[in-house]
């Protein structure tokens, strides 16, 4: 599988959480919003740990759970529904903090009959009748941009998977709408690299089109401000969308991600879940490695998933497996017993409280002092586990290391994001380990653009880095740093 697609992928659940933890403090007003200030502070209705994500994406794992078997196959057919409905009574057992009122009023009583075999039929059934006083709430929206990695090649099936997963709990016709439209609008984020809400239009029935397009163009030409009403499915589709057109001008720019989930915290009310659809769908778009590492390392995990804690890996596990794409390729230089890398563990010329070094490194960790580390390699669970440091003081940068300008997706910005993350942990006091697999490339090009971001002059900076590593490759990613200190040479 193409390595933008794969990042795109792993991006999808990654970016749902980032938005619904940073938005939990601020759920129904339970702290003031400062303007683009929105923090992991914890807190909310669910009295969440910070960086803790809520039921929006605990939700969205439970699907997860059952698609990564089958690949997302098996999610329409009646067993899949029933393990997803399984999946959704053991969440409700497992205490979650904070539950929508429409899906508490359909798991509640489905589970007086927990037997797994019809157990889909029998909740989507209690789901209509909740749903005959009209009742539409965002609950089955945001918990779909999951299944737009179902079935990436197939938007028919994409339609029909989001809307029989969100008729269990939300069987109202708009929230099933809601549900196609957005999770179409992932799986094009993630096949074709683009955001497109109108895409999954002519998936609907052709009478519901006029009342989604005009839905669309009101999401579009008001201030995101006016959706604050957006417990109703609708007018949260809208505040999501409204929030991503708003910085359109943006365009590919990945600062883009933050600026959005901040507006979309901005509007208020059920801020949470606007940033969870929002940042799903972020996600989908820009890519694990558009996601700022700083933010994405202070995600909390949640602590009760199928009886055990998961956490921020098990984001992009799902993801990638939920797609057919397996994190098994994510290698453990521990597991597979292949060689070990060398420790290199050379103090940074500029800053000697941030190390360089090697996969080896990290599971020195305590032994060569670090207390926070900065990966830019695909790191196994092993190796997390080795360096007995907390997974939030170990931030993990999606960077290929190659030197075809296709594999990584807006390479810069994340070079200079990983340095910025380096510094971010420097300034918590910490000693901050930096390395990749054996410290030639990866590691050189972020360590230079450290040394820029501290103000050094790039020659000379380069120079010195090239003395404590030993001259190291001065491949791709080094050159895009390099280049990016450089005054263009104006043109003859
Ligand atoms: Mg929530």
């Amino acid at each position: 599988m193409d390595s933008q697609v794969r990042n795109r992928i792993a991006g999808v659940l990654l970016g749902q959480a980032v938005g619904d933890a940073l938005g939990v403090p601020y759920e129904f007003d339970s702290a003031p919003i400062k303007a683009g200030r929105a923090e992991m502070l914890g807190g909310g209705l669910g009295h969440y740990r910070p960086g803790e994500w809520s039921d929006d994406t605990q939700m969205a794992m439970c699907i997860a759970e059952v698609a990564r078997s089958s690949h997302g196959a098996a999610l329409t057919s009646q067993s899949g529904l029933d393990q997803v409905a399984a999946w959704f009574l053991k969440w409700l057992n497992s205490g979650p903090g904070d539950m929508g009122v429409l899906t508490s009023r359909v798991l509640h009583p489905a589970s007086h009959q927990p037997e797994t075999a019809g157990l889909a039929q029998r909740m989507s059934r209690i789901a209509r009748q909740a749903a005959a006083d009209g009742s539409a709430g965002n609950g089955g929206l945001m918990r779909t941009a999951i299944v737009g990695l179902s079935a990436l090649q197939d938007r028919q099936q994409t339609a029909r998977t989001a809307s029989a997963i969100c008729a269990l709990t939300h069987a109202h016709q708009l929230c099933q709408e809601s549900a196609v439209l957005w999770s179409e609008a992932v799986r094009v984020a993630v096949s074709e690299g683009r955001l497109d809400i109108r895409g999954g239009l002519e998936l609907l029935e052709p009478a519901s089109r006029p009342y989604w397009e005009d839905g669309i163009v009101q999401a579009e030409s008001q201030d995101p401000g006016t959706f604050r009403a957006n417990g109703f499915t609708v007018t949260a589709l809208q505040a999501a969308w409204s929030s991503i057109h708003a910085t359109r001008g943006m365009g590919a720019d990945p600062a883009r991600f933050v600026a959005t989930l901040q507006t979309a915290i901005g509007i208020g009310h059920d801020t949470d879940t606007v940033a969870a659809i929002a940042g799903g769908l972020l996600g989908a778009y820009f890519g694990a490695s558009g996601i700022p590492a700083n933010l994405a390392r202070q995600l909390n995990g949640w602590p009760e998933h199928g009886g055990r804690p998961s956490g921020r890996r098990d984001l992009v596990r799902l993801a990638l497996e939920t797609a057919g794409s397996g994190w098994s390729q994510c290698g453990s230089l521990l597991a597979s017993g292949s060689s070990r890398t060398v420790s290199r563990a050379v103090p940074h010329p500029e800053d000697p409280q941030v190390i360089l070094g090697t996969e080896d490194d990290l599971v020195r960790a305590k032994e060569i002092g670090v207390t926070a580390a900065v990966s830019l390699s695909r790191l196994g669970d092993p190796e997390i586990a080795a360096s007995g440091l907390d997974p939030r003081l170990i931030a993990e940068v999606w960077l290929i290391d190659s030197d075809d300008r296709s594999k990584n997706a807006h390479l810069l910005w994340t070079l200079h994001d990983a340095a910025e993350t380096v510094k971010a942990l420097r300034d918590e006091g910490h000693t901050v380990l930096l390395h990749c697999v054996a410290a030639e490339h990866r590691t050189p090009a972020v360590a230079l653009a450290y040394s820029l971001l501290l103000g050094r002059p790039v020659a000379e900076a380069n120079g010195r880095i090239e003395q404590a590593l030993n001259h190291p490759k001065q491949g791709l990613l080094w050159q895009t740093v390099y280049d990016s200190a450089r005054p263009a040479t104006p043109p003859p």
